[in-house]
């Protein structure tokens, strides 16, 4: 403020100065007008020492001034070094992300709000075929082709990474994961996990071999077992025990090959070719019939249809998986307990089954691990049920294979809820 009214008493000393010297040659207003003339002359001066500094040498000091014009220089060169220093820290962050994004083996590719490709590492390079010159600017779509990409990168859901063949390499296996950050700006990672891949298909490879393998040796123990075993009469008494024994273990190890084999299956085949709309009442009676068997009658077995809908599905699959539920209520529950299978719809479209018992119930902390692969709450009251360990395992993968998943909902001594929930997409509705 004070540079601004000392600026206007410059004009005004000139203004003045000016009158007086007209007023001597007898011209007062033409003194004045050249008083103004000779302020103006100075600010043009400096206005064009500012231009050609800014324009011809940003980089130098500025042009000596007093007064406002040197405080404006001054602090224009102020702001103007503390935007450079600003600039080259901002430079040297990007040029070390860039450069750790390059170190990297993932492949990383940034994409703009509209999903168009902005930067990529040079694993990205060579693991998704990226070209510089190419494809900068051009839509991922574009480049990554495959239609489940397509619709992975469309839905926006990117919770579950997705696993797709290279489009350059057939024989490499990428996992992308898509990150949203920023203005709606998308980051995708691409890992190449074509070891790992491989590791898992040996290991389901060698769980479906050993399965099949042992079944043959199995039968031929099963025969020659039956054949003693109906002549166990004849033979001494810890014999004729042992035989009994020998008939029940190798029941169990078939039905253990079984549910491998079952398992191998369902993880390797694509499947989907069997599904049709089903109608889910007579499976269910089904099923309550062999639960019936199964516990000689000693549960009270419902069937209740809350819906019509038919559910488009595996028939076989589906059998096995409410199957299998069903049978756990039964070898769970004591005798005289009350089962219900029921099929449902749900408000959002979808539909369930869902299989409820009255028995014990599970504590909350096992039900997070009850489908993996040989997880059992007791052990030894699964193993006295005749029970392979695997039952809820192959639940939730032929759930998998049906777009569903399982719900459990249980407390100790409230009985147990396993709710299969199919999407709208599955539910046929009449
Ligand atoms: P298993 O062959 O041992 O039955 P599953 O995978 O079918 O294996 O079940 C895993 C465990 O879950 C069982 O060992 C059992 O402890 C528990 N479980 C399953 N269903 C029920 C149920 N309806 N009530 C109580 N516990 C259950």
């Amino acid at each position: 403020m004070r540079l601004w009214s000392r600026e206007l008493w410059r004009i005004g000393w000139w203004a003045i100065l000016g009158v007086f010297l007209g007023w001597l040659l007898n011209a007062p207003s033409l003194g004045l007008a050249a008083g103004f003339a000779v302020c103006l002359v100075y600010h043009l001066r400096q206005l064009r020492a500012l231009f050609q500094w800014l324009t011809l040498q940003p980089h130098n000091e500025p042009p000596a001034a007093k007064g406002m014009w040197g405080e404006l220089f001054d602090r224009l060169y102020r702001y103007q070094k503390s935007q450079r220093i600003t600039q080259s820290r901002l430079r040297s962050t990007l040029a070390r992300i860039q450069e750790s994004s390059e170190a990297m083996r993932d492949s990383v590719v940034m994409l703009d709000r509209h999903g168009d490709l902005e930067w990529w590492n040079s694993a990205a390079a060579k693991m998704l075929g990226l070209q510089t010159a190419h494809d900068r600017g051009q839509h991922i779509t574009n480049l990554l082709r495959d239609p489940r990409f397509i619709s992975y990168f469309n839905a926006r859901k990117y919770g579950e990474p997705l696993t797709l063949t290279s489009p350059i390499d057939e024989r490499c296996i990428l996992q992308y994961q898509i990150t949203l950050y920023g203005d709606d700006e998308r980051l995708v990672m691409a890992r190449d996990i074509t070891r790992l891949h491989r590791l898992e298909q040996m290991r389901r490879d060698f769980v479906a071999n050993v399965s099949h393998e042992l079944r043959t040796p199995l039968t031929v123990l099963t025969g020659y077992l039956e054949t003693y075993g109906e002549l166990k009469e004849q033979l001494p008494p810890r014999l004729g025990r042992g035989i009994g024994q020998m008939e029940e273990q190798t029941k169990r190890m078939q039905n253990l090959v079984n549910d491998l084999l079952l398992l191998s299956r369902l993880e390797i085949d694509q499947g989907g070719e069997d599904h049709q709309p089903l109608v889910v009442g007579p499976m269910l009676d089904r099923i309550r019939r062999d639960a019936l068997a199964l516990s000689s009658q000693q549960h009270d077995v419902q069937v209740m249809l809350e819906c019509e809908a038919r559910l488009v599905g595996s028939e076989q699959e589906l059998h096995s998986a409410i199957s299998n539920l069903a049978f756990n209520a039964v070898r769970y529950t004591p005798e005289g307990s009350q089962i219900t299978l029921r099929w449902k719809s749900l408000p959002d479209g979808s539909a369930c089954i869902e299989v409820d018992d009255d028995g014990e119930g599970i504590d909350p902390v096992h039900i997070p691990r009850l489908t993996e692969r040989f997880y059992r709450v007791d052990k030894g009251r699964s193993t006295a049920t005749g029970g392979t360990g695997l039952g809820l395992a192959i639940v939730k993968h032929v759930l998998l294979r049906h777009d569903a998943l399982l719900q459990i909902e249980s407390h100790p001594g409230e009985g147990a809820l396993f709710r299969c929930v199919f999407p709208a997409t599955r539910v046929v509705h009449a």
